[in-house]
């Protein structure tokens, strides 16, 4: 099951559908180069296991430690 809170950013949970990487692994562009950004398609992935798995209400922040779930983040004013 994807951790949201164990890499560096919540969308290395899962792996990328565009440029195939694994969880963990940063984008690449064709070229091999290091993209600036992540794919637009691995951001809707994760964004789709993540609801899947902690529900729609909940939220992902960044702490000092790294990163935390709100299971009710969203729902919060
Ligand atoms: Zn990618």
């Amino acid at each position: 099951m994807p951790d949201f809170t164990t890499h560096r950013h919540p969308v290395l949970a899962v792996g990328c559908p565009t440029c195939c990487k694994p969880p963990g692994v940063w984008c690449r562009r064709p070229s091999g180069h290091r993209a600036g950004d992540l794919h637009q398609g691995r951001k809707a992935e994760a964004d789709r296991v993540f609801i899947a798995q902690h529900g729609d209400t909940a939220s992902i922040l960044r702490t000092a430690a790294g990163w935390q779930i709100d299971p009710r983040g969203r729902i919060r004013d």
